[in-house]
């Protein structure tokens, strides 16, 4: 599937969680009448990634679409890894994405008394049981295909698992010593039904109730009850939750709660030339591979943000690639094309040079300067013009001379003219080098009569370079970024370490930009003219600039694309 190749209209018919929502909230639907409501239930164990995005993009957006509501809610219950510092982090990363929870807020941490009492109502029913089987003989005990599984305790009479579950709570066993079980179905061909744990035992202090709760409950038990709870209508996920609908469904059905959301499945993103599981991702900070959860290479969207990405481009991303049923992987440069095209729209130019080479025109006076007034965005004449000063000498890209030119090569060589953007067409003269034979120097004279780029005579100058004053100019620290890996699949490896790219950050020193940039506020992006989409990193100060390239001007998306 081409994601470009799809017009809007198509996005909307082929979206089928949309399908469904109109037809449970239309009349004698299962939600007739009602007020379309979701959540997003991050972990709260790490940062938001761009997969997370989509999912966010999803909950939120089809909430928008209904004219709903979408909670937030910290999926909290499992106490082993959760931190605070991730809460606030994922709370700045919705936000900064454009959307809203107002104060819809929720810690399913919150629900545990609710949790324990619903546990104990089961086992009133007859539909749950405490079982004392270990961890590993659980495992030994879950049968296969054509045997059934097995628990001795299954039957054990009410009265005693409502002894058993009080007294777990108490605290008075160990870890793993007994569960609580749904009682389900020990022969059916889906194991998530085969008497599921629902409550386990685990003495760790949880990150907002302490000691409070020695017993937790697992993810399928809980996550039901949330959302019925928060009266959630739409509990939009994964996938990989598909085979765990009938218990989600079971849950429901069973407990006493009045309202039955319905669980929607659908694929999870995947891009290539990274990873996105937290574990790695945790990895590459903690073993010092990356700066940070937002270092500029991360698929954290801190670290996107950082990168340059814009809240509209990662939201049209997430529209345009849509939602399936089947798990598929995205270019990485179709999310770079969708930055391209915001920025493109919205960046203002500028004339930046990152490998400076020295251009003096020795037949401008010395001490004389004059400027040019330059559109700050042709895409958008209302952005207003700047004055670039010019003088000279000026620093030009090393790349933009060759004293020996190869085939078709337009730029500065001696005896060509080129044209500098916006200023005067220069003829070169020929190069200083230093004892290495590396050029220090370029001469040129330039043409007073080609003020603005125009040749009077209708002369042909083929190339345009971009320039940069070398008496007004200010320095730049710049950092180009490449892929994290060199690999397209990096969780194909046996150790996604082995596939690093070791050269996927470059860092220049000493690189001119034009002076009113030390003034301009961030975040602020920028199109540095021939080179690609800029932004300040958040080290940079007006008296050190940096700045990170935030994708490249060509579009390497667009040329796969076209073979
Ligand atoms: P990880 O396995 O990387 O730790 P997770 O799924 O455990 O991720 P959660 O914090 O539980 O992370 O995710 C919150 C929500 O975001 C879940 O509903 C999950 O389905 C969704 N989500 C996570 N990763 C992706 C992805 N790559 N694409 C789409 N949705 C995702
Ligand atoms: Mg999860």
């Amino acid at each position: 599937m081409d994601p470009m190749q799809k017009n809007p209209s198509q996005e909307e018919s082929s979206n089928f969680i949309q399908t469904f929502i109109e037809q449970d909230i239309a009349e004698n639907g299962r939600f007739a009448g009602q007020r379309v409501h979701t959540r997003f239930p991050p972990e709260p164990n790490g940062y938001l990634h761009i997969g997370h995005a989509k999912a966010i993009c999803v909950d939120f957006g089809m909430a928008e679409k209904f004219n709903g509501l979408c909670n937030l809610r910290m999926d909290d219950t499992n106490p082993t890894k959760e931190d605070t510092e991730y809460v606030d982090a994922i709370k700045e990363d919705i936000a900064w994405l454009g959307f809203s929870w107002d104060d819809r807020f929720y810690y399913a941490s919150d629900y545990f008394p609710k949790m324990y009492e619903l546990a104990v109502g089961l086992i009133r029913k007859g539909l749950a049981y405490v079982c004392e089987l270990t961890p590993e003989q659980m495992r030994e005990n879950r049968g296969d295909l054509t045997h059934p599984a097995k628990s001795p305790y299954r039957d054990r009479p009410v009265e005693e698992s409502l002894d058993l579950f009080a007294r777990m709570k108490a605290g008075e066993f160990p870890d793993g010593a007994m569960t609580l079980r749904a009682k389900i179905d020990l022969n059916s061909g889906n194991f998530n039904m085969r008497d599921p744990v629902i409550y386990r035992i685990n003495h760790m202090a949880h990150h907002r109730t302490g000691t409070t709760w020695c017993i937790y409950p697992m993810y399928d038990f809980a996550h039901p009850i949330e959302d019925a709870l928060e009266g959630v209508t739409h509990s939009l996920c994964t996938l990989e939750f598909e085979d765990h609908r009938p218990l989600y469904d079971w849950v429901i059905a069973h407990v006493d709660l009045p309202a039955k959301p319905r669980q929607i499945e659908f694929a999870r993103l995947g891009i290539n030339n990274t990873v996105m599981s937290k574990r790695k991702l945790r990895r590459l900070v903690e073993e010092g591979f990356v700066k940070g959860w937002d270092d500029p290479r991360m698929p954290t969207l801190c670290g996107l943000r950082r990168r340059g990405f814009t809240p509209a481009s990662i939201r049209n991303f997430c529209e345009r690639i849509g939602v399936s049923k089947v798990n598929s992987t995205v270019e990485y440069g179709f999310l770079e094309h969708c930055l391209r095209e915001d920025l493109n729209a919205n960046a203002r130019r500028t004339m930046a040079v990152l490998h400076p080479l020295k251009l003096v025109l020795t037949n401008y006076p010395e001490g004389q300067h004059e400027t040019f007034a330059v559109e700050n965005n042709p895409e958008r004449p209302e952005d207003g013009m700047r004055q670039v000063t010019f003088s000279r000498e000026l620093w030009i890209e090393r790349e933009d001379f060759l004293e020996e030119p190869v085939k078709g090569y337009r730029r500065l060589f001696p005896g060509n003219e080129v044209r500098l953007k916006t200023a005067y067409i220069v003829r070169c003269t020929g190069c200083e080098k230093d004892e290495n034979g590396v050029v220090t120097t370029v001469y040129a004279t330039y043409d007073p009569e080609t003020r603005g780029g125009d040749t009077p005579d209708g002369r042909k100058v083929r190339g345009t370079i971009h320039w940069v004053d070398a008496s007004s100019c200010v320095d730049a620290e710049v950092r180009l970024y490449d892929s994290l890996f060199t690999v397209a699949e990096p969780d194909q490896e046996e150790d996604f370490l082995s596939v690093l790219n070791p050269n996927s950050l470059e860092v220049l020193q000493g690189c001119k930009v034009e002076p009113d940039l030390c003034t301009m506020q961030k975040p602020a992006s920028f199109q540095f003219m021939r080179q690609g989409y800029f932004c300040f990193d958040l080290d940079s100060t007006p008296e050190h600039l940096v700045f990170n390239r935030s994708v490249s001007l060509k579009d390497s998306f667009n040329t796969k694309k076209k073979g």
